[in-house]
């Protein structure tokens, strides 16, 4: 097979940013083309929380484990300082009101200093760590441009054909863009084109998050069973950033994905909940102010597993989204797969074919 020349990556979140990287590190000239702006979805406003091993067991745990390898070595290839830690991470139970009956069960770090239990160690610097998500997506198309790709902000409505060869993308303006692969990494909004190509159905799932000031946080990601005084059962995330910020997401939400990234509403009362959260297991996070009240969707499928592969019917065209909860996770490992499938026809680094999206009835 001849490489492709020139790759148009539809989407600037983590996903494509990874895929345009890796393509541009091979030497293959990318254009990205986004709606909004880099990292203006979910990519700039989840977690970023990493882990090795907590996909075992399914088929993403070979991806995971890729991806958290690939992790350790961007941070020293991209040249770039975007929040890459090591962490340790613990579980805790909480409540809004009360306490909870029993000390902590291991031994707890001295600033969860609240009302929250300790309940077990869920992973060490060995197999958990971070990065701030916004930087890392930043830090990934920099380089990539940096190797000569383009970032271009454009609407794309459709795959240009000739044949049954994608050729490049429409956009908005009824402009095409030639290119001799286009891959689509669009995220949730990836649903869009899916009745026109024979693609499943790609959805997306709000959630919520706070980012709290609180320098000299130690770095210990926290995952909270906790209940509100009304009775609900949440289970919010709380990761400390080495920028002096400590970053509280939850709260999922069934609203509707609305047309565009600029549309997501952010509820006050939510983020105040995840506020209140972070204060029950440390006095630290009681007192800090909110510094950002933010929402997003990260894109998910009908079975879970993201779909990365070729477009069915469609030559020269490719799909890489759906990572669910596991986006900034799984992209390295997504780009570099990728890469490897659009430019060899046979990706090396990770089986994709529990990923390839003609396992699932395409959405019409
Ligand atoms: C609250 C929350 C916390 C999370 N925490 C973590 C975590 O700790 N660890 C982890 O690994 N994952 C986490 N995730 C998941 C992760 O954020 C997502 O899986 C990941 O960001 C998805 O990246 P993406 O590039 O596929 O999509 P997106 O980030 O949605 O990017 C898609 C891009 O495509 C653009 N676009 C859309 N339509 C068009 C169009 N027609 N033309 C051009 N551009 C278009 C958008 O503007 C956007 O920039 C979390 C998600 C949420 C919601």
């Amino acid at each position: 097979m001849t490489p492709p020349r020139h790759v148009i990556v539809c989407g600037a979140g983590v996903v494509g940013a990874s895929i345009a990287y890796f393509l541009a590190r091979r030497g293959i000239a990318v254009t990205v083309l986004e709606r909004s702006g880099v990292a203006c979805a979910a990519s700039g406003k989840s977690g970023g929380f990493l882990a090795l091993d907590w996909c075992d067991g399914s088929p993403l745990g070979p991806l995971a484990r890729a991806s958290f390898a690939l992790h350790a070595e961007l941070a020293k290839e991209l040249g770039a300082d975007y929040g890459y830690r090591r962490m340790d991470t613990f579980m805790l139970a909480a409540r809004e009101t009360g306490t909870v009956a029993g000390g902590h069960r291991v031994a707890a770090p001295r600033w969860l200093d609240g009302a929250g239990v300790v309940t077990a160690a869920l992973g060490s610097t060995e197999t958990t760590a971070q990065v701030t998500p916004a930087r890392f997506t930043g830090a990934l198309l920099d380089a990539a441009r940096a190797r000569g790709a383009t970032l271009r902000i454009a609407l794309v409505e459709d795959v240009a054909r000739r044949d049954a060869t994608a050729s490049g993308v429409v956009t908005a303006e009824g402009e095409t863009v030639q290119g001799d692969a286009v891959v689509l990494a669009m995220g949730p909004w990836t649903g869009r084109l899916a009745g026109r190509l024979r693609l499943p159905g790609i959805y997306g799932l709000k959630g919520y998050s706070v980012t709290l000031a609180a320098p000299d946080v130690p770095a210990h990601a926290l995952f909270v069973d906790y209940r509100t005084a009304d009775g609900r059962a949440l289970e919010p995330e709380i990761f400390p950033r080495p920028e002096g910020e400590v970053y509280v997401c939850g709260m999922a939400d069934p609203a509707p994905l609305p047309e565009s990234p600029e549309l997501v509403e952010v509820n006050d009362g939510s983020c105040a909940v995840l506020a209140r959260a972070a204060g029950r297991v440390s006095t630290t996070l009681a007192d800090a102010r909110i510094v950002r009240r933010q929402a997003c969707y990260r894109p998910v499928t009908d079975d879970g597993l993201p779909l990365i592969g070729r477009v069915p019917g469609l030559r020269g065209a490719y799909v890489a989204t759906g990572h669910g909860p596991w986006g900034i996770l799984n992209a390295p490992a997504t780009g570099l797969a990728m890469a490897e499938l659009v430019a060899e026809d046979a990706p090396s680094l990770v089986d994709l074919r529990a990923f390839d999206p003609a396992r699932l009835r395409a959405a019409r």
